[in-house]
């Protein structure tokens, strides 16, 4: 695998498709249904992810955010993706295999606490790494697991705060907290307070959720780093 160093301006773009659809990735705007609180938080990175680019998945879970990163960046990109369950690490490369993925994602079996030391040593790795536009964090519990096994807010905020320091300009970090479980209110809250009070010159956040489904809500952010 080829990490390429994307050296056009951000405002040119050339070698940047109008559309995921453009190039050979199965994710664009027009395909997507936004009206899936997940689905939307995909429409909105697709635009600012593109082939050759790093990207992130901070909780792999079953993978379905992994593949979607993967297809994203192609190639010629490169998708880190963290959890500390290796059930979920196991049940992310059997998405990949089974959807034919390219090589291009690193499973790591450690907490996404551990994300700028990996950064570190990519970067070590090759000088050329190209610039990370993406990171994806959904919180909570591995779906159909140990539901007492979920994210904590301490190592959620410290992730998070390593994210949002690594991203490249004009990168996206995306959260999807989840309040039905044990400790998912707290999280959840102590992740809205964080971003809440970051430099409005520095990044936007956008909160979205649900609001006519009766239950615990899911409550999606999405930060855009300026
Ligand atoms: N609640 C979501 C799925 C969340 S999966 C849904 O319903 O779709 C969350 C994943 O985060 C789990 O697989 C869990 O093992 C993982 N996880 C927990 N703590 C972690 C950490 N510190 N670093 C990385 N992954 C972690």
């Amino acid at each position: 695998m080829s990490l390429r160093m994307n050296d056009t301006p951000p405002q040119c773009k050339p070698n940047r498709p109008q559309t995921a659809a453009d190039s050979h990735v199965g994710y664009s705007k027009s395909q997507a249904t936004p009206f899936d609180i997940l689905e939307f938080a995909h429409a909105t990175i697709a635009d600012h992810l593109f082939p050759g680019d790093l990207s992130v998945d901070a909780t792999a879970g079953n993978g379905h955010d992994t593949l979607f990163l993967s297809r994203q960046v192609g190639t010629d990109g490169l998708v880190l993706a963290f959890d500390v369950q290796e059930t979920a690490l196991a049940s992310t490369r059997k998405r990949l295999a089974k959807a034919g993925c390219p090589d291009n994602v690193r499973l790591i079996h450690q907490g996404h606490e551990s994300l700028a030391l990996h950064l570190d040593a990519l970067k070590n790795e090759n000088p050329d790494v190209p610039p990370l536009r993406a990171v994806m964090f959904n919180l909570g519990y591995l779906p159909g697991s140990d539901k007492s096994l979920t994210t904590k807010p301490e190592t959620s905020l410290s992730a998070l705060r390593q994210a949002l320091d690594a991203l490249a300009p004009g990168g996206i970090c995306s959260l999807m907290l989840y309040t039905g479980h044990a400790g998912g209110r707290e999280e959840a809250q102590a992740v809205l307070e964080h971003v809440e009070q970051l430099d409005i010159k520095a990044f936007r956040c956008l909160r979205s959720e649900v609001c006519n489904k009766p239950g615990s809500p899911v409550i999606s952010l999405l930060v855009w780093k300026r």
